[in-house]
């Protein structure tokens, strides 16, 4: 009897599992990107580019677990390769830019939860080589005693607003993005003298090759996110093909394998053009990444090159992550 009623039980959970699923969330390919996992007080850098706490990647990744059918990378190669639409809601979950986090937070509670992720590297930060542009000017606005900047060619000055620190961060960084008469170099170098801080020289924000390679070796996805992620659309041609060749030579030599997936740093409407669509075509990526905020249903050739994920940001509980999906579908 008690195994009956538990039978019953089980299967009742399993058509009510199969009813939420397809009610829940149509056929599609569902791209869940993250950044940073931890808590953005703690950083002297940029806290606008954590995703969310610990405790709530771990609770998402069981949402994920429950509400779709999990992809890794070589599964998404697959659906590329074998259907012609989407069967079922996939979802996928990738983090941008290779910081340290995704070693120590992320890595070890996928493997907890038998899951996969891509993780899109930008190659000249590995070993904490290279500072990303964002990470500097938040490190120089948090440390300046100016209260307002302004670059030589802006037309206006933005205030350095120590209360709301992560505010003011934002407000500049979109100035950095939106302004395409410089390059980013060039713009941090006015703002260090703006702002009068020395940059520190070697930092430990990001992933190690040694740490990568452990992550593949597991089972994660790693894919190339450009040499120095640039805005890909203020660069030449020529600029590009380098941005997006050298950083897969890289990845192929230190890992031993070559990245089939792209992400555009940035990733959207405007931060990437044609050039680079054909480029990732070029150079024989498989698929790339973009960054508009939506849900794609259609799987043709035009989705290879365009694949649409949805930031998870703000340290979203798993309830407001799953009306933040409804919003966005
Ligand atoms: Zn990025």
């Amino acid at each position: 009897m008690n195994l009956m009623s538990n039978f019953r039980g089980r299967l009742k959970q399993y058509f009510t599992f199969k009813d939420s699923v397809s009610k829940r969330y149509g056929n599609g390919l569902y791209v869940f990107n993250y950044h940073r996992i931890g808590n953005p007080a703690d950083t002297e850098y940029d806290p606008n580019v954590f995703s969310c706490s610990v405790d709530n990647f771990e609770q998402h990744l069981r949402f994920y677990k429950s509400n779709f059918c999990m992809l890794d990378e070589n599964t998404l190669l697959e659906l590329f390769r074998d259907k012609s639409y989407f069967d079922k809601p996939y979802a996928l979950i990738t983090f941008d830019d290779g910081y340290v986090d995704c070693f120590d937070y992320a890595f070890p509670l996928l493997l907890k939860h038998n899951l996969s992720a891509v993780f899109f590297i930008v190659t000249d930060f590995v070993d904490g080589r290279e500072l990303a542009w964002w990470d500097k000017v938040a490190y120089l606005l948090k440390n300046t005693t100016v209260k307002q900047v302004q670059l030589p060619h802006w037309s206006k000055s933005y205030p350095i607003v120590r209360s709301n620190i992560a505010k003011s961060i934002k407000g500049i960084l979109k100035a950095f993005k939106d302004d395409s008469s410089l390059s980013i170099k060039d713009k941090v170098s006015f703002l260090e003298q703006a702002c009068n801080v020395d940059l520190p020289q070697k930092v430990s924000l990001y992933l190690s090759w040694h740490q990568i390679e452990e992550m593949l070796t597991a089972g994660m996805g790693i894919g190339s996110h450009t040499l120095s992620h640039p805005i890909l659309s203020h660069l030449s041609d020529l600029e590009q093909m380098e941005e997006l060749a050298s950083s897969k030579v890289k990845l192929s030599k230190a890992l031993g394998q070559t990245p089939t997936l792209f992400s555009y740093p940035v990733g959207k409407a405007g931060t990437y053009n044609s050039v680079s669509e054909d480029l990732v075509n070029k150079l024989d990526y498989q698929l790339a990444f973009a960054f508009k905020g939506g849900v794609n249903t259609q799987l043709d050739m035009s989705l290879r090159y365009n694949i649409d994920r949805v930031s998870v940001d703000g340290d979203k509980s798993v309830e407001e992550l799953a009306r933040f999906i409804f919003k966005v579908i």
